[in-house]
């Protein structure tokens, strides 16, 4: 009997950097040379990883596109004794990315799942923000739509606390609009490439937040932190 869970192996949640490849743990590396096979959603951006700390190990995908076929062929993988890290993009995987999937039919099948923390961009950001971290909800990304992205701000309205967005730049402005249209004009915290070359941290109101980014082209990855209602 392995780990009480008949004698299958273990799906490891790993956390890996959100930008700065310093950003991981002693326990993380351990877990990345031992396990028998790393799923990644990106295997090139895992490879870099892996190849920074010569790591080599068996790499295979798991992403939104084949998550479907692939999580039945890694539950028997696990079955039959073998480890697996299941690595997202960047962060903890299961945090809007396709790890859900596995973790739940990993569940199903009374085979072990274990977390190892690590980075992941909504704390880093809300710690940064200025905003009450006390409560909090995280909303991941909006709808795409707009018709879709209003509504559920509309009903996001009367929410008091902090509330965090995932958020793509060619969405940013208009998420940025639609706020003030419906929040009003709230403090907000915009962090953007954190722990990269280029990480920039903007708070003050939405209103100011939009004239500042009119201005300057917004690029790469993106959290907003906007206050819950006072
Ligand atoms: N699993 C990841 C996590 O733990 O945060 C999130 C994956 S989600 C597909 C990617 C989104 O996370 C980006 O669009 C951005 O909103 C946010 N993100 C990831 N890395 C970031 C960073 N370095 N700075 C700011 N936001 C980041």
């Amino acid at each position: 009997m392995k780990n009480g869970f008949h004698n299958s192996g273990t799906l490891y949640l790993l956390s890996t950097p959100i930008g700065n490849l310093e950003d991981i743990t002693l326990r993380a590396l351990r877990v990345l040379k031992e396990v028998d096979l790393i799923a990644a959603e990106d295997t090139r951006k895992t490879g870099i990883l892996l190849k920074n700390y010569s790591i080599t190990n068996r790499l295979t995908s798991y992403h939104d596109y084949n998550k479907e076929k692939k999580a039945p062929w890694l539950l028997q993988e696990l079955k039959s004794g073998k480890s697996i890290a299941l690595v997202s993009d960047a962060g903890t995987p299961g945090i809007s990315d396709p790890a859900y999937l596995m973790v739940k039919y990993t569940i199903e099948e009374e085979i072990r799942v274990e977390s190892i923390p690590g980075p992941t961009a909504f704390v880093s950001a809300l710690v940064v923000s200025g905003l009450p971290t006390d409560k909090f909800i995280f909303e991941g990304f909006l709808p795409a739509k707009s018709g879709k992205r209003r509504k559920r701000i509309t009903e996001l309205s009367d929410e008091k606390r902090t509330m965090i967005f995932y958020e793509s730049p060619h969405r940013f402005l208009d998420t940025i609009t639609d706020f003030i249209l419906i929040l009003g004009d709230r403090r907000v915290c915009i962090a953007r490439e954190l722990t990269k070359k280029f990480e920039e941290v903007k708070r003050g109101r939405l209103s100011k937040i939009r004239e500042y980014f009119e201005t300057s082209k917004i690029r790469g990855e993106i959290v907003i932190i906007v206050e819950g209602r006072l």
